[in-house]
């Protein structure tokens, strides 16, 4: 990187940081061509070299309006690429220059004290609510935008399943947004709710246990049980909305749904401003967190983004203009509710369609793509090459999600197809939480 500055580190990576953003928003929402974005890259890298990103973009808005083709984007995927490789290298050497968040400072805490917390402020803390057998906390990371002025308490929970992660950078991204000072009420999130699991990289609590079918736990119960009851104690009862952000489990990919009973016109309302691709009708099932929740008179829904264990940009960018229209809704910050361009596919019930013998699968629909009765949706083959079993759509719907792996067993999932029917059941379950 040679002679760039060491002192403006900070501006430099968020310039950097910003610079990436605008690039891909450039990709993704304007037209230009591969000779005017070769032109930016080297105009880039030369700025690179000499330490000012800052009048990049500038450069870059001069080239905006150019015509657009098939080649083009394949081109600009590679120019994309490249780019991505290169900056990070530059931006983060050299290391020691970095600035590293002091984690020492953020408090542990065993209950969650919201009317303590300083109003106009962002607070960090860690929510100690279970100990593991070195007797060490096992502490959840909670972030707490506190506003000026009244209004009501917004919860956020992500990872629940310790593997779907798309829930982190979208409280990231949030908070970095969010001005306390101009905040109606209170924000709450979890980055991770179930840390056993996250730190292990897998679904369910340490032992295994699905911490989504045994809500509200037990204050004398199993690990699990435990650890649950004291979620919602210390937790999910400071909320008076819940946002439970969850993906799809491990070899299945997800559409960005929601899942909500559409009765309750409160969650309805909360669905529908989540502007998801697809909003599954779902009366909340015994055991899950969301059920829980609603046990306690706390509209909640599911917000389900894409596939687990990443971060997936443009889905999380997605969600997040969902939650910017809750908290609109709820007047807690000062923007307008953005109208969507399309209308989410809304689904009357839902239901996975399991695969009944062992072998290898090929699923054919995308998701969030529409099959009709009859068409076929995936082969099994064995595993000397011979077709064992072909499946059809039974009715007509919308792939809400879908396995990707080949691998399958008698009762292994196929597809989540999900159904448009003009009323909605009172009782509604797709056998997924
Ligand atoms: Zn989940």
């Amino acid at each position: 990187m040679g002679k760039s500055p060491q002192v403006n580190r900070e501006v430099w990576l968020k310039d950097i940081e910003d610079l990436i953003a605008n690039l891909e928003m450039l990709f993704e929402y304007s037209e230009v061509n591969i000779v005017a974005f070769k032109k930016i890259i080297k105009k880039f890298q030369k700025y690179i070299e000499h330490g000012n990103v800052s009048n990049v973009w500038t450069v870059i808005k001069a080239y905006r309006f150019f015509s657009n083709s098939e080649l083009d984007q394949v081109l600009l995927a590679k120019a994309k690429k490249e780019l991505r490789k290169s900056v990070p290298e530059m931006a983060l050497t050299p290391t020691e220059a970095l600035p590293v968040a002091d984690q020492g400072n953020v408090p542990t805490v065993t209950k969650l004290d919201l009317d303590a917390l300083p109003g106009g402020q962002i607070s960090k803390l860690w929510l100690a609510v279970y100990e593991d057998g070195t007797g060490s906390l096992i502490r959840i990371p909670v972030i707490v935008a506190k506003g000026v002025k009244y209004g009501p308490t917004v919860g956020m929970t992500a990872a629940l399943h310790g593997n779907e992660l798309n829930g982190i950078p979208l409280i990231h991204r949030l908070f970095r947004e969010i001005n306390p000072q101009q905040l109606h009420g209170v924000l709450v999130a979890a980055t991770v709710t179930n840390v056993p699991g996250y730190v292990r990289n897998q679904r369910g609590f340490s032992d295994g246990t699905d911490l989504n079918r045994i809500m509200p736990g037990k204050a004398n119960g199993s690990s699990p049980q435990v650890y649950a009851y004291n979620l919602m104690e210390r937790l999910i009862k400071k909320f008076d909305y819940l946002l439970d952000i969850h993906t799809a489990s491990a070899g299945r990919v997800n559409s960005l749904y929601a899942r909500a009973d559409m009765i309750n016109p409160k969650t309805k309302k909360m669905a529908i401003l989540q502007n998801p691709q697809i909003i599954v009708h779902n009366t909340s099932p015994d055991g899950s967190l969301r059920g829980a929740a609603m046990s306690n008179d706390i509209p909640a829904i599911t917000v389900e983004i894409g596939d687990p264990s990443k971060f997936q940009k443009r889905f999380v960018k997605n969600a997040l203009l969902g939650v910017t229209n809750i908290l609109c809704h709820l007047n807690m910050i000062p923007n307008e509710v953005d109208q969507p361009e399309y209308d989410p596919v809304v689904c009357s019930r839902s239901y996975w369609i399991f695969a009944s013998k062992g072998g290898v699968l090929t699923v054919q629909p995308e998701i969030y793509t529409w099959v009709r009765k009859g068409e076929m949706i995936a082969q099994l083959h064995s595993l000397f090459g011979d077709l064992v079993e072909t499946y059809y759509a039974p009715e007509d719907g919308v792939v809400v999600g879908k396995s990707v792996n080949p691998v399958c067993e008698s009762g292994s999932r196929i597809i989540h197809l999900g159904v448009v029917e003009d009323s909605f059941a009172k009782e509604a379950h797709d056998g997924h939480l």
